[in-house]
């Protein structure tokens, strides 16, 4: 019996052991730079966002609603207000309002950077707009912060990127390695005029890039639970998107006879099992990275859990489940967001319908969402038809490569104080469609990101200090000079 125990003592002596070590040398992924250089922003700045975001850039669902007038402005609006890119640079329009900029690098053996962004902005509900404290398309400067829709999402990019660009040919630099600047003006539509032609223009040229840098994650401050440093979060991945449309019809009648099952009685069933089993939870590549960055920065207990996720992982998976942005770290969603049935209260309808969207972790592929949702409804009554507008999960970009090295050292030059990490973005941006021309590609926008302006993200109140904006456009300048650095 004595001998069991000390057994038992010692084996757990040695996982103790294990876990304290591995947590102890858990490898800082940090890096310590020197800072960028002092650079003066002109106050002019500042006033070119206002001005951008005053006209009026949006995507409306009807596509009657668009007006051509507003992108013609902002297109002669750029061309007027940055001069030097203008005449110095290649500059392409694509399907007339989607832009490249092409600066010509001095060494070919090099390949291009593309910096991209969009020009479209959501609309502002009516009802919203006595809830916005400035109108949200005056292009408001008030108390050291620029107002108005698409301040963050995202004319920052887009402004900060030729404010830079600007900046450096008016000193007479020249980059070694070629930067494309790439707008689309349809990416809140799903980008098939914009981003997917501008690709599409780029491929046909033979283009290879080296890296893609697009917006879809910021600074976070207060918002990575366990830790109230800032985060800059680098998105290596995004997921995938696909709607099913479940279909159901079985003879109706009159509802004072109901037969024993229903087109709602099928479909309801059907709907309930798929939100009773939902796909499993797993740690994916861009979520294990993220691990093994922000864990060595974390106080102990966090650091031990990420320092060990071969036994800490269901416990890991469990506190990440517990919220909604967590949970979608860990698994394909399931969302019900339409269903119909049904015209009189006292008939039984024919049919029934209901879509579901489900947001796809990488590794995961639509047909694999398919045969999930057929097998868990097991109920082939049901008819499951792929939505249109779907997208694969891309592959997890690598965080070895001379991108991501390029962004987090740019990061660390211009906000030395946050922790530098990739991470799984949720939703879907423009860059998904930028697989073709390299697989390094990334979602970072610099400006904080915080519990005051997270809700402002096609909602009300949309801004950014003027500050931020400033210290955006340093980021740029200073990520193009990185890119030319090859000893980088
Ligand atoms: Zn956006």
């Amino acid at each position: 019996m004595k001998k069991i125990l000390l057994v038992v003592l010692a084996l757990i002596l040695i996982v103790a052991g294990y876990i304290l070590y591995n947590t102890f040398t858990f490898p800082s992924k940090q890096i310590t730079v020197e800072p960028a250089p002092e650079r003066v922003i002109p106050p002019t700045a500042k006033e070119h966002l206002a001005k951008a975001l005053s006209i009026r850039t949006i995507s409306h669902e009807n596509p009657e609603d668009f007006d051509s007038a507003a992108f013609y402005q902002f297109r002669e609006f750029v061309k007027n207000t940055y001069p030097l890119a203008d005449s110095l640079l290649e500059v392409t329009y694509i399907n007339k309002f989607s832009m490249i900029y092409q600066w010509q690098g001095s060494d070919p053996s090099l390949k291009p950077v593309i910096l991209m962004g969009h020009l479209d902005v959501v609309p502002v509900a009516a009802e919203n707009l006595k809830k916005w404290n400035v109108d949200p398309f005056a292009g408001t400067i008030k108390d050291g912060i620029i107002w108005g829709r698409g301040a963050i999402d995202d004319k920052i990019s887009v402004i900060g990127n030729l404010e830079a660009v600007e900046l450096l040919l008016q000193e007479g630099y020249k980059p070694e390695r070629t930067i494309y600047l790439c707008y689309g003006h349809d990416e809140e539509l799903g980008g098939l005029n914009g981003a997917v032609a501008i690709v599409k223009h780029l491929k046909d040229k033979g283009i290879e890039a080296e890296f893609v840098l697009d917006e879809g994650f910021a600074i976070t401050q207060g918002l990575i639970p366990g830790t109230d440093k800032d985060v800059a979060l680098i998105g290596t991945a995004e997921k995938g998107f696909v709607t099913l449309n479940l279909s159901v019809a079985i003879e109706g009648g009159h509802s004072s006879m109901p037969k024993e099952e229903t087109a709602i009685d099928v479909l309801s069933k059907a709907v309930a099992r798929l939100k009773d089993n939902p796909f499993p939870a797993e740690i994916t590549q861009p979520v294990q990275d993220f691990m093994t960055h922000i864990g060595p920065e974390m106080p102990f207990m966090q650091k031990m859990a990420f320092a060990n996720p071969s036994i800490f992982k269901p416990m890991i998976i469990s506190s990440l489940e517990k919220k909604a942005s967590g949970n979608a770290l860990v698994r394909t969603t399931t969302a019900p967001t339409i269903i119909q049935g049904g015209i009189k209260e006292n008939v039984i309808p024919y049919e029934a319908h209901a879509s579901v969207n489900f947001r796809i972790l990488p590794g995961t592929s639509i047909a694999d969402v398919r045969d999930y949702v057929i097998n868990t409804i097991a109920d082939d009554r049901i008819e499951v038809k792929e939505g249109t507008f779907n997208s694969e999960a891309p592959e997890s970009s690598s965080v070895d490569s001379f991108g991501y090295h390029t962004i987090h050292t740019t990061i660390k030059q211009l906000f030395p104080q946050a922790v530098v990490t990739p991470n799984l973005v949720i939703g879907a941006t423009d860059s998904r469609y930028y697989y073709p021309l390299s697989s390094n590609v990334y979602r970072f926008t610099p400006f904080y990101l915080n519990n005051e302006n997270i809700t402002t993200f096609h909602g009300i109140n949309e801004r950014i200090p003027v500050e931020d904006f400033e210290n955006a456009i340093r980021f740029y300048v200073q990520l193009i000079r990185n890119t030319s650095d090859v000893s980088n």
